[in-house]
């Protein structure tokens, strides 16, 4: 089966943002990525950061040194000037130029300042000479040279050379103010940075040279004169880094150590990594824009398939197995998408199967009939086994066999067999629970119609029930591959189910009958009848030619049945089935029964009517031979229960298409022809003609017009007295219903009784007649006119299970005593549903009400059967009075009813009476009660009112007043 493959849509990149998971996977993969970016970034940059500071600070140290060796080296040239120059002995008044070219640039001023006397300026000027001499005379002794730094009242960095020297036998000192830039210029250009700052400090804190105002931290104050070294310390949110140097000079000079500090602030310092701090945000935002994007692709490729499966899964849980996920990335999520296709088309499998399986179980449980279950197998067991052909066979005896056999591949391919089943096949089917048949070569005759057909191969399961071989179902297939053994399960499942279904005691009755054939005649029953019909009626459309349709009823087949019982009826039944199988047999090939298959044409329709089918027909003369035939075959009598019977048949033939061209319209037809031929008298046949039909044209509407005469009030009832044998005074009177019809007069009961008998019409009627005649009986009572009624109930009143109550209500109504009511009952009616029928009247009798078996002698009853019912008067039918006088057998049978009945202390009422000779024989052997024309016609209301009034006994010259 081709499913379609359902993937999910292909979706934006964001889509992947609607999923919880992939939020999550998300959320995953950007901290996987990012953690160790930040970290590692934040861990370098810290490293690179100590390296840059350590290696800033070892590089102000080193500065710092080269600083120091470089001021030394000046203070110390300078210093081997002044004692070249102290060492000449005498000093010049003024420098002689060459000193003064060596001193250029190197210092400011050079004095000799006496011990006593005037100071001398060899070279510019010193205007604080001698307080510098002053302040430092006692430290310096001869040879050597005192070193002084101080800062000026402009706070700018002084530097003096003192050292003793003697002019003109004066002894003094010789300052030096050294020059500013010689000493400390061009320090920045070699060595330090642009950010470094240059400061001497003495080893009392004293800024010797420096910026402004500076305050040192404790932390330099601390180590000054201490060797070298590097330090950091913060001051005005300024973080600084130092590297110093002390400077011992006091070999050459006297003088507190110097310390040489570099400093530069940590920014600067720092400031090669500071340009990755400003990119490194940039760097993680493109990382994250990559790692996101990345993500989302991965994401969304990783949920499609996901959301395809969920979806499948969705669609799964909403019952629709049809579609199929389709993922095609070739990992683990198509093995996983294979899987649950696979497992989908599992699902599916056995939710049609279990479908079917609950199908099959509603059959089985609410079929009444065979063909219901047969027809869900086929139709339903494709869903269960891959096959294109289902056949379902029923046995019906160990031989015969109908085979249902549905083509799945073609719409209405259903044909319905009869086929052979060997006594062999038989049994290896019940053997077996199942079997793969080959089709190919020398099917076995029970699976022939499946060859036929084209199947190749067929999975046979018999339906045993109780060891009982019920039929068998064959999966058939027109290819070979065989089903898997999950299809099989499901298969033997639903033979199983069938089997039980079919088993059903009613079933199997139905199977073995084989809901197309009858169980008593085991001819076609009305269904199989039809399908034949219609087979033949699309040939003749197809060939040409005529269908005819035989409507064949027996005459009084009821009666049989009542006298003989059931049993002879039924051997009755199947006598007349085979003669009339003869009948079509001997038609001289105008049937077209083939020797080897049974193909009956005549079948059961129902009760003692049967149908035949008469293809192929030249004309009507064709058919009127078959039924000639048919009626010459009833001339002879049926041997029953070891006695002659004859029974008669009455015919109707319709002839297609000339009477009709349906099924339905050929069979009423044919219908209506035999109804008329029954009118004809026994033994008869008619082929249909359009009059006919009027005529039943006309019965319908009697039968609307009798529907609207029970609503408005055109039924009157008459009413015959019933009189004493002895004194011909009235004691009764029999409620006789007519119909006063608006065209056609007034009817006879017998013209409509039978019209309200069929359509139900007669339930109604009953209750309005049983209403008038206790009304009417009412008013006679009230009247003081002390007598009885006698009401007809018909069969079907019988049947109505409401009746008792009506009776009751209406006696309620009318305020009748159940005593004076007789309910009359024909003979025949007493032989249906006897038991109920026993309980019924019994019932009634207890009630108070009168019984009385009307029309006896009529109904093949015996009196000692009547004993079983508890009735109190026996009406003996006028039939057998016609005779009486004559002394016959009439007379003879009259003669033992009375004496039986009265044995049975019953009241006879002689029923009928037209002569005096009838009512004199009547009296002589002690008939109770007379009721004929010879005391009275049945009479109107009024005129039965007036002759209560009158009195007077009847007299049988009432017979000739009435005329
Ligand atoms: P039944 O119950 O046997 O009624 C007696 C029939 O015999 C009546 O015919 C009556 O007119 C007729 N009859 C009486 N005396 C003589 C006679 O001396 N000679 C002849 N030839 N006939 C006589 P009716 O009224 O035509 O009724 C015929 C049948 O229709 C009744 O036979 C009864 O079976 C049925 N029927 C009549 N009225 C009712 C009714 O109210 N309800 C039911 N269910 N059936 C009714
Ligand atoms: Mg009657
Ligand atoms: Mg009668």
């Amino acid at each position: 089966m081709d499913v379609p493959e359902q993937g999910p849509p292909r979706q934006p990149y964001l889509s992947a943002l609607t999923s919880r998971f992939g939020r999550r996977l998300l959320a995953l993969f950007i901290g996987c990525a990012l953690v160790p970016t930040v970290l590692l970034a934040l861990v370098s940059y810290a490293s690179v950061s100590r390296q840059l500071e350590i290696q800033g600070r070892e590089r102000l140290r080193e500065a710092a040194e080269g600083v120091g060796m470089t001021v030394l080296e000046r203070l110390i040239g300078a210093q081997a000037d002044l004692a070249d120059l102290a060492a000449r002995g005498m000093l010049p008044s003024r420098l002689p130029a060459p000193d003064v070219v060596r001193f250029d640039r190197k210092v400011n001023g050079i004095v000799f300042v006496p011990r006593t006397g005037e100071e001398r300026a060899l070279l510019g000027r010193i205007p604080d000479a001698s307080d510098i001499v002053d302040a430092v005379a006692g430290e310096v002794a001869p040879g050597q040279t005192l070193l002084y730094a101080r800062r000026s009242v402009n706070d700018l960095p002084q530097t003096f050379l003192v050292s003793p020297a003697s002019q003109g036998g004066r002894s003094g000192a010789l300052v030096v103010a050294l020059d500013v830039g010689y000493l400390w210029g061009g320090l920045r250009s070699t060595a330090l940075g642009p950010d470094m700052e240059l400061l001497v400090v003495d080893d009392s804190a004293r800024v010797l040279y420096g910026p402004d105002g500076l305050q040192l931290p404790p932390a330099l104050t601390a180590r000054l004169g201490d060797g070298s070294g590097e330090l950091a310390w913060s001051a005005e949110q300024t973080t600084w880094l130092a590297g110093y140097r002390s400077l011992h000079m006091r070999g050459r000079f006297v003088t507190p150590p110097w310390t040489i500090v570099l400093r530069e602030p940590r920014s600067s310092v720092l400031a090669p990594i500071a340009q990755l701090r400003r990119t490194f945000p940039l760097i993680l935002l493109a990382c994250i824009v990559g790692v996101v994007l990345l993500s989302l692709l991965q994401i969304r490729r990783g949920l499609q398939p996901l959301q395809a499966l969920q979806e499948g899964t969705r669609r799964i849980a909403r019952r629709d197995f049809e579609g199929r996920v389709a993922v095609r990335s070739r990992d683990e999520f198509a093995e996983l998408a294979s899987s649950f296709n696979s497992m989908a088309g599992t699902l599916a499998q056995q939710f049609r199967a279990l479908g079917t399986a609950a199908d099959v179980d509603r059959a089985v449980l609410s079929a009444i009939d065979a063909l219901t279950i047969v027809d869900t197998i086929l139709g339903r067991a494709p869903d269960v086994y891959p096959c294109d052909l289902v056949g379902v066979t029923l046995l019906v005896d160990g031989a015969a066999a109908h085979s249902f056999v549905q083509d799945g591949t073609r719409p209405g391919g259903r044909r319905i067999e009869y086929v052979a089943l060997t006594p062999e096949a038989a049994a290896a089917l019940r053997a077996e629970t199942e079997r793969i048949v080959s089709l190919d070569d020398a099917p076995p005759s029970h699976l022939g119609t499946l060859a036929e057909l084209g199947a190749r191969h067929a999975l046979v399961i018999p339906l045993v029930f109780q060891d009982d071989l019920i039929g068998f179902v064959a999966f058939a297939t027109r290819h070979d591959a065989p089903a898997d053994t999950e299809a099989r399960t499901h298969a033997r499942r639903l033979a199983a189910q069938a089997a039980v279904g079919l088993a059903n005691a009613r079933m199997v009755e139905q199977v073995r009958s084989l809901a197309f054939f009858d169980g008593v005649t085991g001819l076609p029953n009305r269904l199989f009848y039809r399908e034949l019909l219609a087979r033949a009626l699309a040939r003749a459309r197809r060939e040409g030619g005529r269908v005819g349709i035989c409507f064949v009823d027996l005459d009084h087949f009821g009666r049989i049945n009542d006298t003989l019982g059931h049993e002879v009826g039924d051997q009755l039944l199947r006598e007349v089935a085979a003669r009339l199988a003869r009948c079509c047999r001997e038609s001289d090939g105008i049937t077209r029964m083939t020797s080897d298959e049974p193909r009956p044409d005549v079948a059961r329709w129902g009760g003692d009517e049967f149908t035949i089918v008469l293809p192929d027909l030249n004309g009507a003369h064709d058919a009127i031979r078959i039924v000639q035939r048919i009626l010459d075959a009833f001339a002879q009598p049926f041997q029953l229960a070891g006695i002659d019977v004859f029974v008669a048949a009455s015919v109707g033939v319709a002839l297609a298409p000339e009477d009709g061209e349906d099924a339905e319209t050929l069979l009423r037809h044919a219908d209506v022809a035999m109804y008329y031929a029954k009118e004809q008298g026994r033994n008869s046949f008619s082929l249909f003609s359009p009059a006919m039909n009027s005529a039943a044209v006309e019965r319908l509407a009697l039968e609307q017009d009798l529907r609207r005469a029970v609503q408005g009030s055109e039924l009157v009832l008459h009413f015959q007295p019933i009189v004493e044998a002895g004194t011909a005074r009235i004691v009764a009177a029999e409620a006789l219903v007519r119909w006063q019809h608006p065209q056609r007069g007034l009817l006879p009961p017998l013209d409509f009784i039978g019209i309200a008998e069929e359509s139900g019409l007669v339930l109604p009627i009953g209750e309005w007649i049983l209403r008038s005649a206790c009304r009417q009986l009412r008013e006679w009572r009230d009247e003081g006119l002390a007598m009885h009624l006698s009401v007809n109930v018909s069969g079907r009143q019988l049947r109505d299970p409401t009746l008792t109550d009506t009776i009751i209500r209406v006696l309620g109504e009318t305020g009748i005593e159940p005593e004076w009511l007789t309910l009359e009952l024909t003979e025949s009616l007493l032989m249906e549903q006897q038991e109920q029928t026993v309980t019924l009247l019994q019932r009634w009798r207890d009630m108070g009400l009168g019984l009385s078996v009307d029309d006896f002698g009529t109904g093949y009853s015996s009196l000692s059967y009547l004993k079983h019912f508890p009735f109190d008067t026996l009406k003996i039918d006028r039939t057998f009075l016609h005779d009486v006088a004559s002394g016959g057998a009439d007379a003879a049978i009259t003669r033992a009813v009375l004496a039986l009945g009265h044995a049975l202390d019953l009241k006879i009422v002689g029923e009928g009476v037209e002569t005096t000779e009838q009512l004199a024989f009547l009296r002589e052997h002690g008939c109770d009660l007379i009721q004929g024309f010879l005391m009275s016609r049945p009479l109107t209301a009024d005129e039965m009112t007036r002759r209560l009034r009158d009195g007077r006994p009847l007299t049988p010259s009432a017979v000739r007043l009435a005329g």
